[in-house]
């Protein structure tokens, strides 16, 4: 019985190991065609909805492996596991208002990448994002609140009068392109991790409407 018991074991260790490394292998575009495969099905309402079941569970109970990082905003309507049509254990967020960066977006980040493997952070903001509008309207009504739109401004101040988009859509796009530039600035060891060990962290769009993830670089 107990022989059995410790077989039992190691099928479970080495199961657990096989998918550990299988995920762990996954490069920045093999995991981007992922994302970009989810969002599809996503986008023609054709989902796998993948990893949801009992057994995922199960699997997941001691660990994790996720293969992408995605930075965005709180908002409802832009929730990333849905939009990739991932699942457990699959996506690793963090999540705020406006998608903005602070110490513990960026302590989040190195800890998915140095201790989770993750070698893709996509930084996604959304069509009419609230917190990027508040900062186009100047609304400071709390400290706190003051706090998310003196994120936002520098990106609000890289508005080009020349661009064919609107502000508020140029200025989400602008967010994430400085979001991303700045956390690769913010962190030698991520600077590391793109210089030498396959690292990409890129900005993409969220449409609301189609539901389309539209990638800015
Ligand atoms: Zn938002």
């Amino acid at each position: 019985m107990k022989k059995l018991f410790l077989l039992f074991c190691f099928i479970c260790f080495s199961f657990n190991s096989s998918l550990a490394n299988e995920v762990k292998n996954l490069s920045a575009d093999e995991a981007l065609k992922i994302l970009k495969e989810g969002n599809l099905r996503f986008q023609n309402m054709k989902e796998k909805h993948p990893d949801q079941t009992k057994e995922r569970r199960k699997e997941l109970q001691n660990m994790q492996h996720p293969f992408a990082v995605v930075i965005t905003c709180s908002d409802s309507r832009v929730p990333p596991s849905l939009i990739f049509d991932q699942g457990l254990g699959d996506i690793f967020e963090i999540r705020n208002a406006g998608n903005v960066l602070d110490n513990h977006v960026i302590g989040s980040v190195e800890y998915a990448v140095v201790h989770l493997g993750v070698k893709l952070v996509i930084v996604m903001g959304h069509e009419n994002c609230g917190a990027v509008t508040a900062t186009l309207n100047d609304v400071h009504e709390s400290k706190f609140i003051s706090s998310l739109i003196n994120s936002i401004e520098p990106a609000l101040k890289m508005y080009d009068e020349n661009s064919n988009e609107d502000k508020l859509t140029s200025t989400v796009k602008n967010n994430a392109l400085y979001v991303a530039n700045n956390l690769i600035k913010s962190d030698k060891i991520l600077n590391d991790y793109i210089k030498n060990k396959g690292l990409k962290i890129l900005p993409a769009y969220y449409h609301l409407d189609s539901g389309k993830v539209e990638f800015l670089k």
